[in-house]
């Protein structure tokens, strides 16, 4: 299905994009200097309601630079939940530290303090928070763990533009926050991120590293290893107009999981669980199945109507490279991995379509849930292997 009729997402750039980057050609800003790094930068930490903000070339970058910047390295455990997009554990090899996979929560799907604080011993230095879809993580739990055990808190905010915890948005409850901005992501630069902090020296860091380490005082002075982690001038030009209709996105998304919601309830089918003064954004919606071979099967089904959807992450601990840290205990990531399906979810979908892909959805249930169908479901399981 090279060109579904419904993707998964598309971004709408439908905004000042076009007139921004064509103001970076015309005055051939083009690199990582140019007036919208800094515009950007400065809207977003306003949006975010964050101290300070500095941008950077994409999620996983971001997440390199915030573990560095908190000097957590070889011999340091950071405990991550199994459960998210590889980049987030990938950035806590890169500084030399060991990954501690953290089992997931079935009714919100996010990580489990429980689990982080059963998890912890003394080599912890700090805990990553995913909120994963789009959903917040429990934050008042979280942060009181990482308070009372002296942890350093970051957030992964790649899927979570938008989403509040306890009435404030995510990304200033720990010590450092990042965001991604790639194509699918709610707001995008075609390739890029931000790490946002309150501690202004945090942030000086970041920006000391992703600029080649180079010296304030002296030009072409070096005084640590540093990156080009740097974000470009049209990069952050797209996401100026992007930010500027952040909100409508938003709301669009909302409303497209109640309607998605309402359509799909009846089938037993709920979005996850979300507490008063919390707030999704909705980057995936996404629904649970029975079992993992109805969701191949309903993938493949959906896949003949033209509709493309997404299975959930494979948990980090069953990864080759992360294999020899799996204690097997993160069995309801397991679970969460095998039955989710993410739905088309990009703010330009129209009603009509979300009527349309939950009726194929009704179809497929119906027809699933007779018993002989049942039966030849588990056989088919193969068509995935
Ligand atoms: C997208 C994403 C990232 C990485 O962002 P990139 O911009 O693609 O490098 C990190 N963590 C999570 C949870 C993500 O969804």
């Amino acid at each position: 299905m090279k060109f579904p009729k419904i993707p998964i997402y598309r971004p709408n750039l439908q905004g000042n994009e076009q007139n921004y980057v064509q103001e970076c050609l015309t005055t051939s800003w083009i690199s990582s200097k140019g007036p919208f790094i800094e515009k950007f930068e400065h809207k977003f930490a306003e949006y975010v309601g964050a101290e300070h903000a500095t941008s950077v070339s994409n999620g996983t970058v971001a997440l390199h630079l915030a573990l560095l910047a908190l000097e957590i390295g070889v011999g340091d455990e950071v405990l991550v939940p199994s459960l998210t997009y590889i980049a987030s554990v990938n950035a806590i090899k890169f500084v030399g530290a060991t990954p501690v996979f953290v089992d997931s929560l079935l009714d919100t799907w996010q990580m489990d303090p429980a689990d982080i604080a059963r998890k912890i011993t003394p080599n912890s230095r700090a805990i990553m928070a995913v909120h994963l879809y789009g959903y917040p993580c429990d934050m008042k739990s979280i942060t009181n763990i990482a308070k009372n055990f002296k942890l350093a808190l970051i957030e992964d905010c790649a899927e979570a533009i938008g989403t509040f915890f306890d009435k404030k948005h995510v990304g200033v409850f720990g010590d450092v926050a990042t965001f991604s901005f790639y194509g699918n992501k709610t707001i995008t630069t075609g390739e890029g991120g931000m790490v946002v902090a309150s501690n202004k020296k945090i942030i000086d860091t970041i920006y000391h590293l992703k600029n080649q380490g180079v010296s304030q005082e002296r030009e072409y002075w070096h005084d640590v290893v540093g990156y080009n982690y740097r974000m470009t001038n049209i990069q952050a030009a797209i996401g100026l107009a992007q930010l500027e209709r952040v909100e409508k996105f938003l709301t669009r998304k909302r409303e497209l999981a109640s309607l998605y919601s309402k359509l799909l309830s009846h089938l037993g089918m709920q979005l996850p669980k979300r507490d008063d003064g919390n707030l999704s954004s909705y980057w995936m919606i996404s629904i649970l199945v029975d079992s993992p071979d109805m969701r191949n099967e309903l993938r493949i089904f959906l896949r003949t109507k033209g509709i493309e959807t997404r299975p959930f992450f494979a948990p980090a601990h069953s990864m080759p490279m992360y294999k020899s840290l799996d204690r097997g205990d993160c069995q309801r990531a397991v679970f969460l991995s095998e039955r989710g399906i993410n739905l088309p979810s990009y703010p330009d979908l129209e009603d009509h379509a979300i009527t349309e892909i939950c009726s194929f959805i009704e179809e497929f249930i119906c027809y699933a849930m007779q018993p002989k169908n049942l039966q030849r479901i588990t056989k088919s399981n193969k068509l995935f292997a």
